[in-house]
C-alpha cells in the first residue's frame, strides 16, 4: 500500500472508532435519560417530531445521527413508559406547541424557518415567554386533553 493511502485508511479507521464511541456516549445517555424521566414522571407527553421529514430536508444524506437518536429516544421512552405503567402519550406535530400562547391561546409565537432562532417572545395579551417553556406548557395541556378525551392510542 502506498504511503498516502495507507494514511488516509488510517485516519478513516480513527473516524471509525470515534463515531462508535459517540454512538456508546449516545446509548448510555439515552439509557439514563429515558429511566429518569419514566422513574420521575407519572405520564409523559412526548411532541411527535417529523423526523423522518427532517432528515429529508437535509438532502440525500437522509437522516442525520441526531434524527436517528431523537427517534431512538422516543421508542426507548415509550417503551419504558408502558413496560412500568406511565402514561405516554405522543401530541401531534401539527400541534402549534411553539406558537400557540400558553396564557391566552392566541398564535403569536415564533413561525417558520426564521423563527427558529426566537428564544424568548412577548404575546399581544403581554404574556413574556421563554420559547420551550411555552411550549412544554402547551405540550402537556394537550396531552392531557388527549388522555381526557381517550384519543391516546396506547
Ligand atoms: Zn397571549
Amino acid at each position: 500500500m502506498r504511503q498516502g493511502q495507507q494514511q488516509r485508511w488510517k485516519a478513516k479507521l480513527a473516524v471509525a472508532k470515534i463515531h462508535a464511541r459517540i454512538a456508546d456516549q449516545r446509548r448510555d445517555f439515552i439509557e439514563q435519560e429515558t429511566t429518569r424521566i419514566t422513574r420521575e414522571s407519572q405520564a409523559v407527553y412526548l411532541e411527535d417530531l417529523n423526523v423522518k421529514g427532517m432528515g429529508n430536508s437535509k438532502g440525500k444524506r437522509g437522516k442525520s445521527v441526531h434524527d436517528q437518536s431523537l427517534g431512538m429516544f422516543a421508542r426507548t421512552l415509550e417503551a419504558k413508559c408502558v413496560r412500568y405503567g406511565r402514561t405516554f402519550v405522543k401530541v401531534s406535530r401539527w400541534f402549534p406547541s411553539t406558537q400557540l400562547c400558553s396564557a391566552c391561546g392566541a398564535l403569536t409565537g415564533p413561525k417558520g424557518q426564521a423563527g427558529l432562532k426566537i428564544r424568548q417572545w412577548t404575546c399581544d395579551c403581554g404574556a413574556r415567554h421563554d420559547r420551550d417553556g411555552n411550549a412544554e406548557i402547551n405540550i402537556r395541556r394537550e396531552g392531557r386533553h388527549i388522555v381526557a378525551a381517550g384519543r391516546a392510542d396506547t
